[in-house]
């Protein structure tokens, strides 16, 4: 299938490893030109060049940290019209709430919550202007259904999804779509590190945590990267524009609700 996506610009926030990565490296092979994003010029440099190697098209990069006004400028700059918005950052620690004081709170927020705000007001009157835009919010199936040992990021993200679900019953009409992707368990480092958290606290191995969560997963196996990336480039699709104010869970079948 054709996505229509040929020539358009994206702007991936912290997309130099793991699930924005994937999304980077999905829309570049629909050929999108696409900007990535990540803190450290290294790593964002090696991503870069392992998906123009793969993709045959020229990718930039933005070394800035999304959670400050100052890195968010860098990205504006850089790109300035975006088409395709994808909105990710690292997630909050995991811990228990007694433990978080009022800074904690702040972060988490401010990374989850008001980055990608910030973000899309930047960019959405000139999709409204030009009649087509694609806004993704990684956010977390946790919203879906909360994760104990995750409430920073239950909380932080629940208040991104309120916001969202407003916003974007008002630019749909300009083809401007707004959708936040959820996901599961998906392979990437940052799911180690939630392991390595909840063995830790089991006094067990990592590796048994590993496996006791990957046999619990109705599909018995963590999510690949590649797969949701797949979701995000086709959430971005010129056919998708009648589809907007949606919380995706892309998880294996875990959560167990009918709807
Ligand atoms: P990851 O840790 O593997 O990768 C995160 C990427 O974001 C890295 O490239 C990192 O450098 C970059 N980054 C982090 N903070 C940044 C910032 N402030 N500015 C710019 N770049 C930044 O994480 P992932 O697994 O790809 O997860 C992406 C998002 O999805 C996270 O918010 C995570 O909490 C959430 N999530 C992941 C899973 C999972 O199973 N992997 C499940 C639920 C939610």
């Amino acid at each position: 299938m054709d996505l229509g996506l040929e020539g358009r610009t994206a702007l991936v926030c912290a997309s130099s490893r793991g699930l924005g990565r994937a999304c980077a490296y999905s829309l570049a092979r629909e050929g999108v030109h696409v900007i990535l994003n990540g803190r450290t010029e290294a790593t964002l440099l090696d991503a870069a060049q392992e998906i123009q190697a793969l993709t045959g098209r020229t990718v930039h990069t933005v070394v800035a940290d999304v959670r400050s006004e100052a890195g968010r400028q860098a990205l504006y700059e850089a790109c300035p019209n975006p088409d395709i918005l994808i909105n990710n950052a690292g997630g909050p620690p995991p811990g228990d709430f007694r433990e978080w004081a009022h800074d904690a709170w702040i972060a988490a927020l401010e990374q989850n919550m008001l980055a990608p705000i910030f973000m899309i007001k930047h960019v959405i009157d000139g999709m409204l202007e030009r009649e087509f835009g694609r806004i993704v919010n990684i956010t977390s199936a946790a919203v879906k259904a909360p994760i104990p040992t995750l409430g920073l990021s239950n909380g932080a993200r629940s208040g991104l999804t309120g916001f969202v679900a407003g916003l974007a019953r008002q630019v749909v009409h300009k083809n401007v779509t707004i959708n936040n992707l959820l996901p599961g368990p998906f392979e990437t480092e940052r799911l180690r590190a939630n392991i390595d958290y909840v063995a830790k606290q089991q006094s067990a191995s990592f590796e048994k945590i590993y496996e006791e969560r990957k046999q619990s997963n109705p599909a018995k196996r963590f999510g690949q990267a590649e797969e949701f990336g797949d979701a995000c480039a086709y959430l971005c699709a010129a056919q998708s524009g009648f589809m907007t104010g949606q919380n995706i869970v892309l998880d294996g079948g875990h959560y167990p609700g009918t709807l």
